[in-house]
């Protein structure tokens, strides 16, 4: 999958309008797999959860 920047809504924050990134699918107990994108502070909060996640 390709991870270019386009601008548009963050899924995390709401924002709209932003440079946002892909950063994989997302599950609905519902409506199957949608793309999930965010803007870069919450790509950075996604990060540091990331590097939580493998040191714990
Ligand atoms: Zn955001």
């Amino acid at each position: 999958m390709e991870r270019e920047w386009t601008t548009g809504w963050c899924w995390r924050c709401e924002a709209s309008d932003v440079p946002v990134l892909w950063v994989g699918p997302v599950q609905s107990l519902e409506y199957g797999e949608a793309p999930i994108y965010f803007c870069l502070p919450c790509i950075r909060r996604l990060e540091a959860l990331i590097v939580a996640h493998h040191r714990a």
